[in-house]
């Protein structure tokens, strides 16, 4: 994954927590008249629920970011295991995607990117959290779903990608995503070994050909 090339506005919770507490005494320690007060209110509640979304969200393809996802799939784990809850996890990497960048630019990488968070999003249930995890990977959070189920729009992902005609700067290309895909089961007490499991099977899906999913064995 190539860092620089990340936009995101990663502003840590407690950060987030100390801008809300100084949103508050700037209210009340200035005198705003009364007659605009509400105004004022309104206008600061935005001002810090757009900074909250920023900071969430990747800027490139409006995905939620990776610190997002740390966050959301510990607590999706521990949520599974107190309430006997099914939980799968998905990683996907676009394939050969350095190939896209060196043959038609990073505008074009930046475009596939886009369109590709675009079809996560279609395929996905709204209840399944789709995560820009770094580069040209992405991390998908399905609650209440076993492996079958979660293979399922993981496949059609995959299938709709393949088909996709992607059309950059005149030309047109195909472009093919791997998954791994796994369940929390029998042996997997943390959040990470889930993680680790689910990329284990990603890295299955790369080593036997591309354009796969796999599950963890
Ligand atoms: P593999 O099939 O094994 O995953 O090969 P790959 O080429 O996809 O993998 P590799 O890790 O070698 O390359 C990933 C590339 O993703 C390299 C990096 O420049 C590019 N990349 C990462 N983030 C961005 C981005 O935000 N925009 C663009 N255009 N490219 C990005
Ligand atoms: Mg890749
Ligand atoms: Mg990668």
């Amino acid at each position: 994954m190539d860092e620089n090339l990340e936009i995101s506005f990663d502003i840590p919770d407690n950060v987030l927590d100390e801008i809300q507490h100084n949103i508050e005494e700037i209210i009340q320690s200035f005198p705003i008249p009364d007659d605009n007060k509400l105004d004022v209110i309104r206008k600061i509640n935005f001002m810090y629920s757009q900074t909250k979304y920023l900071s969430v969200t990747d800027g490139l393809t409006g995905l939620y970011n990776r610190r997002h996802f740390e966050s959301n799939f510990e607590r999706e784990f521990l949520r599974s295991e107190r309430y006997n809850g099914k939980l799968s996890l998905a990683m996907l990497d676009i394939d050969l995607f350095k190939k896209i960048n060196d043959t038609y630019g990073h505008g074009c990488g930046d475009y596939v990117l886009k369109e590709i968070a675009y079809l996560a999003l279609q395929t996905f249930r709204k209840t399944d959290m789709v995560f820009r995890y770094g580069g040209e990977e992405f991390a998908v959070i399905l609650t209440e779903t076993d492996i079958n189920n979660a293979i399922i729009p993981c496949e059609r992902l995959r299938k709709n990608i393949e088909m996709y005609p992607f059309i950059y700067g005149g030309e047109r290309f195909n472009v093919t995503i791997s998954a791994g895909v796994c369940e929390k089961g029998d042996g997997i007490t943390t959040a990470f070994e889930l993680f680790d499991r689910a990329d284990k099977a990603l890295y299955k899906a790369k080593a036997g050909g591309r354009n796969q999913v796999k599950t963890a064995v």
